[in-house]
């Protein structure tokens, strides 16, 4: 492998930020004349999709109770929509089912979902949801469910395979991707805060730019930049400092063995990726007893690629100095971070508790493959995009980001002079200014 000396842009990590960025980067260059695609080198300390977006359950959905989030989905499911093919895309739609307490937030969801002409459908009660459900799904039996919000548009794109179709997109434009190069320290300017050079485990690379999309791995990366470990926050009137900048929680999901064909609707067609939160008490399909009488949720779909039905519940914190985590090794194969029985048995019972197909299939339950991953999010758990030591851009999506696949686009657009609206609610200086994001009722860090 033969390692350049210098780029005039050096993109980090080639996961769904880092490839989408460089890919409609060297399209800009190109169609202004100013460059192209070989202006971009991306370096990776594995390989594509090693990281959060190889691993991802792939959700996309525009369901957020932040107006900012929202604008910012439309404008990645219109990116997924460009090329569903290269993307593995599937355009399902996706499901919003709520109890009593989530109600209001989702119901302000959907105006304004109607606001952006984002097409949605919203059930209002329980009796018009439950008959709303049963028509897609006659088994439908979930408890404590007065809200429904169908979104027509967004589903699922399968992981690896759009990480692979958008690096093969990057490639066509002449984008250099290279695998096993790890970025361990950088170089400073001498006489400004700037990066001059990466220095990687294959030499020092010199560089005008840099594009940090690391995702799990953004604290050491932050760290290497010599940011703030902890900052200020003003909340709700009050200024809090000191405030890790980074924290982990743990992504817990699986897959139950079944024939992907078997969860399909009434009609016969593959439905939308459903999420259901509910307050109703969940017992155990496997021996009856009670799980949890508090707020819980979980999603799920058919995947062919997972080879079943596939989804995950809430991701639970991890409770420990985030320069402490062991993110490496990642995902499936991390010793400390995947998931055990108390999930199996909670995410499978869940499944029985909303249709009755699923009763009785938790032996099917996928133990065999280990799941699960570590994800790293901001105070406020939403992104922050913004640039940092003069020309470094970067890209901390606080772990919402698969479906994100516009963000890129926004980033390339941003590196080419022309400021976003969209990327302006997430640039870092929120948290001092108190300018944070509306939080919901939801049980999930990410809604
Ligand atoms: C289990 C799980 C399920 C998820 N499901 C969904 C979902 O359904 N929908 C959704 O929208 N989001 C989902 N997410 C979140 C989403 O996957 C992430 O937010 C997103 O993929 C992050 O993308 P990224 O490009 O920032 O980083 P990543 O995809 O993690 O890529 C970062 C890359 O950087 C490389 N790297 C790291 N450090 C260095 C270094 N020093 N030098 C060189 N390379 C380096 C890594 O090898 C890696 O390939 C999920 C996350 C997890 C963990």
């Amino acid at each position: 492998m033969t390692v350049p000396q210098a780029t005039k842009y050096a993109i980090i990590g080639a996961g769904i930020h880092g490839l989408s960025t460089a890919f409609h980067l060297a399209q800009m260059l190109k169609a202004t004349g100013k460059g192209s695609g070989a202006d971009i080198l991306i370096v990776d300390k594995t390989a594509v999709a090693a990281g959060a977006s190889g691993i991802a359950c792939g959700v996309v959905r525009n369901n957020y109770f932040q107006p900012a989030m929202r604008e910012l989905m439309a404008h990645s499911v219109d990116v997924w929509e460009s090329d569903a093919k290269a993307y593995s895309y599937h355009p399902v739609g996706y499901m919003q089912i709520s109890p009593e307490c989530m109600r209001e937030d989702v119901a302000s969801i959907y105006e304004q979902q109607q606001a952006i002409g984002y097409e949605s459908v919203f059930i209002d009660g329980a009796e018009a949801s439950a008959r709303y459900m049963k028509g897609l799904f006659d088994d439908w039996q979930a408890q404590g469910i007065t809200s429904v919000l169908h979104e027509k548009r967004g589903g699922y794109a399968n992981n690896r395979a759009s990480m692979h179709g958008l690096a093969a997109k990057a490639e066509a434009e002449g984008v250099r991707i290279l695998s096993g190069v790890e970025v361990q320290s950088f170089e400073f300017g001498s006489n400004s805060g700037a990066i001059t050079a990466l220095n990687t485990n294959h030499g020092r690379i010199a560089c005008e730019t840099v594009v940090v999309g690391v995702g799990p791995w953004v604290n050491k990366i932050w760290n290497l930049l010599e940011l703030p470990k902890t900052i200020t926050v003003k909340a709700n009137g009050k200024v809090r400092s000191d405030v890790p900048m980074w924290k982990f929680w743990c992504l817990e999901e699986g897959t139950l063995g079944v024939d992907p064909t078997m969860h399909r609707t009434n009609d016969g067609r593959f439905p939308p990726v459903l999420h259901v939160d509910t307050d109703a008490p969940l017992y155990s399909d496997r021996d009856g007893k009670l799980i949890t009488d508090k707020i819980w949720g979980i999603y799920y779909k058919p995947d062919f690629s997972f080879g079943g039905v596939q989804g995950g519940a809430s991701p639970y914190k991890v409770d420990q100095d985030p320069d402490q985590v062991a993110v490496d090794p990642y995902g499936p194969d991390s010793p400390e971070f995947v998931v055990g029985e108390d999930f199996i048995d909670m995410w499978c019972s869940a499944l029985a508790h909303c249709q009755k197909r699923f009763e009785g299939q938790m032996p099917l339950y996928k133990r065999e493959e280990n799941s699960g991953g570590l994800g790293c999010f901001t105070p406020d758990n939403f992104p922050v995009f913004d640039l940092f030591r003069e020309n470094v851009y970067v890209i901390a999506d606080s772990n919402h980001g698969y479906k994100m696949i516009g963000v890129g686009k926004l980033v390339a657009q941003e590196l080419m002079g022309e400021k976003s609206a969209l990327l302006e609610p997430f640039r870092f200086a929120r948290f001092a200014k108190g300018e944070l994001h509306p939080t919901s009722h939801s049980p999930f860090p990410w809604s």
